[in-house]
């Protein structure tokens, strides 16, 4: 299986080399030349297997001649052993026609363990047989770094320097990352805000004599190996109900695309997706494009979905290319354009063509609270601020026949300030979290907002892992 990118200017890879790269040189991101396909009498086969058997079947589709079988089959095994329920990734039934998957039984409690934990051992894989290390550096404002951390954790091939905006991120959220004791892993704590830590991680990443010598990489969702990992889940829940011969939508709180395209990726494999339901805040770019046919950028508003508050979609460029039938200059033109005047339209026909395999509705933060407590008290269901707007979203579209499942992608327990706001008293902690409430926090490296210490510190700090290392 080859891997092109979406601008049409950077190299052909293979699947081991467009994981460990990331992001494409010309500015694109790498997909799949052309979609694996599963007949009915597959998708068949499919059911009643363990999710880490189905992990292993689909995943097997994007890594082709990269990973043998055998060593894939224990590659997501190990993979999955990081998870609480039996079932992985278990479904209720919510209402008639709702279900609603919960996506949050990793080890941060957050749908993003579902690939993180895969790609920490594919990372781990292909370093390691060609005798290679890698570093990885990121900026997290919440979500993403924890499960970077426990996906990373411990692996002697790799080195992950994770920053975070100093004070802005919640005290689950920080302990998550904080207290890990591992000698690969480096928070920072950064003086700035959320933008300042991206911007930072990116200069160092446009540094390239920086980036070659220390063979830099990175695991943000745009790594096509997470969207490769979170197809296995759609395929999990629409065979559970009833698919091949059932249709099934699916309902996903969405910020940067990521999740709901590993649902469109499913749907093109062969599963009988019937709609894909995106659920928004009032970061609302892709609802305002699904109502529109024009991608325009807005400032960022901070709102009781944090994960979510992003101002760009930046996966979106994959369903671009699609929409534009892999015309590479077109898309790039039109990405050119709203990297300079912050938008683009796409025209009555491409928007009319989205809108058959994509619906999309927002919710204010008013609505989160009251539809949080509508739920609890029809379902007795405590349901966190990002899956309640999936819930909401299936809900304002409706059930035309087929049912519809949700992705529930936090726990509740991860954002207890919003779910106090609406039900008055705060969700029971699991296990895992009431521990790290009492653990030692380590490795709490302030950093000011600047580039050049920031390059120092990562440049130090594999310098004395190095000589303790030997
Ligand atoms: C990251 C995240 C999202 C958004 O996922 P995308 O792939 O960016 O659409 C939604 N909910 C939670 C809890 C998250 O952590």
């Amino acid at each position: 299986m080859e891997y092109i990118s979406t601008r049409g200017q950077a190299p052909v890879l293979n699947f081991e080399q467009a994981t460990l790269n990331g992001l494409a040189d010309d500015g694109g991101l790498y997909l799949p030349v052309s979609w694996p396909t599963l007949s009915q009498g597959e998708i068949h086969q499919l059911q009643g297997k363990p999710y880490s058997e189905l992990a292993f079947s689909i995943i097997r589709h994007f890594t082709c001649d990269c990973v043998p079988d055998s060593t894939l089959k224990k590659l997501v095994h190990d993979a999955c052993t990081g998870f609480r329920h039996d079932a992985v990734a278990p479904i209720k039934q919510l209402d008639n026609q709702l279900f609603l998957m919960e996506l949050f039984h990793g080890p941060t409690l957050a749908f993003k363990d579902y690939a993180l934990q895969i790609l920490g051992q594919l990372f781990q894989y292909f370093l390691s047989r060609r005798g290679r290390t890698c570093t990885i550096i990121g900026a997290t404002s919440g979500d993403t770094g924890s499960a970077a951390i426990a996906g990373l954790r411990g692996l002697s091939s790799v080195e992950l320097f994770m920053l975070h905006p100093h004070n802005r991120v919640s005290d689950v959220q920080r302990r998550q990352m904080t207290t890990v004791i591992a000698d690969n892993i480096h928070n920072i704590a950064v003086d700035g805000t959320f933008d300042d830590c991206q911007n930072m991680v990116k200069s160092l990443f446009t540094d390239l004599d920086f980036k070659n010598k220390h063979a830099l990489s990175a695991v943000n969702s745009i790594n096509w190996a997470r969207i490769a990992a979170q197809v296995v889940y759609y395929f999990r829940a629409a065979i559970a109900l009833g698919a091949p011969e059932r249709e099934i939508s699916f309902s996903v709180p969405t910020g940067n695309f990521g999740n709901v395209l590993a649902g469109y990726v499913a749907k093109k494999m062969g599963l009988p997706i019937r709609k894909l339901i995106i659920g928004s805040n009032q970061n609302d770019i892709l609802t305002r494009f699904f109502e529109s046919g024009s991608m325009e950028r807005r400032d960022v508003q901070t709102t009781l979905s944090p994960s979510m508050d992003i101002g760009i979609s930046s996966n979106f460029e994959r369903y671009l290319f699609e929409l534009v039938d892999h015309d590479s200059d077109r898309l790039h033109g039109l990405m050119q354009e709203f990297q300079e005047k912050g938008r683009f339209d796409v025209g009555r026909d491409m928007l009319n063509r989205a809108r058959k395999d994509f619906s999309a509705y927002r919710l204010t933060d008013e609505d989160t609270r009251k539809d949080i407590r509508k739920t609890y008290e029809a379902t007795g269901e405590i349901i966190d601020p990002h899956s309640i707007i999936g819930v909401s979203a299936a809900r304002k579209e409706g059930f035309k026949e087929a049912p519809v499942v949700v992705l529930a992608t936090a726990h509740p327990a991860k954002f207890p300030d919003a779910i106090k706001s609406a039900l008055g008293f705060e969700p029971p902690l699991p296990d895992e979290l009431s521990e790290i409430l009492t653990l030692e926090e380590r490795c709490r490296n302030n950093l000011p907002n600047d580039v050049s210490t920031l390059r120092k510190f990562v440049e130090s700090s594999l310098a004395s892992g190095n000589s303790s290392k030997k």
